[in-house]
């Protein structure tokens, strides 16, 4: 799960949330059943008209809030209640509650917990919680009490071990950085080594599981 930083509510969502909140609320409670949200057109920075999941990707760099893996890469983009609208509907168009999220981590269903860690709360970063291990597993590795149980908690509600997901990140970890961690060949200088490292991190935003390349990966 990387850090990320929320845009502002788009003005679109924020003048029709109330309207759009009432209608879900009552089809819930006379249904019996979680209809689907009716997102509405939002504008971007260049004033287009585009979806909320548009607008939510360019500013995940196209990756999955949740998993991190890169969209296309895995799955398609979908929008998820973090606090599932199932359980609260009221919450259903709530900007603070909609994260950008991929097939695989849709399949989480409306299992929740209000400790989970979000990737866009104050004083989050992956390295605080998490390290990956080369195998492609996710591990726990906060030593203060609390964040320990919550990364716990991320953990076991995101399904971030699911093994589909393991054996994708382990994949990625293979294409991606494998050959940085190879030992230099003979005639490989230190400076050629730093170009090659940069052309492999150079597009780091197009590489799924992007925390890889933020850390030392434990072998
Ligand atoms: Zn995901």
């Amino acid at each position: 799960m990387h850090p990320w930083q929320r845009p502002q509510e788009p003005e679109e969502l924020r003048t029709q949330r109330a309207a759009l909140t009432r209608a879900f609320v009552k089809e819930h409670r006379d249904t019996g059943k979680t209809p689907s949200c009716d997102w509405p057109k939002v504008r971007n920075a260049a004033g287009e008209h585009i979806t909320l999941q548009t607008l939510l990707s360019d500013h995940t760099g196209q990756h999955c809030n949740y998993c991190d893996s890169l969209m296309g890469y895995s799955s398609r983009d979908t929008i998820d209640h973090f606090l599932p609208k199932k359980h609260f509907p009221c919450l259903a168009y709530v900007w603070s509650n909609l994260y950008l999220c991929c097939d695989g981590c849709q399949r989480k269903g409306t299992r929740y917990d209000k400790r989970a860690l979000r990737p866009d709360e104050g004083g989050y970063s992956f390295s605080r919680y998490f390290r990956y291990r080369s195998n492609g597993e996710l591990s726990v590795i906060a030593s203060d009490e609390t964040d320990r149980e919550r990364a716990e908690i991320t953990v076991e509600v995101l399904d971030l071990n699911d093994a589909k997901l393991v054996k994708d990140r382990r994949a990625a970890f293979r294409v991606h950085l494998t050959p940085r961690m190879r030992p230099l060949r003979p005639g490989l200088d230190a400076q050629a080594a730093s170009l090659r490292d940069a052309a492999l991190r150079h597009s780091f935003e197009d590489k799924p599981y992007r925390d890889f390349f933020v850390q030392d990966p434990e072998n």
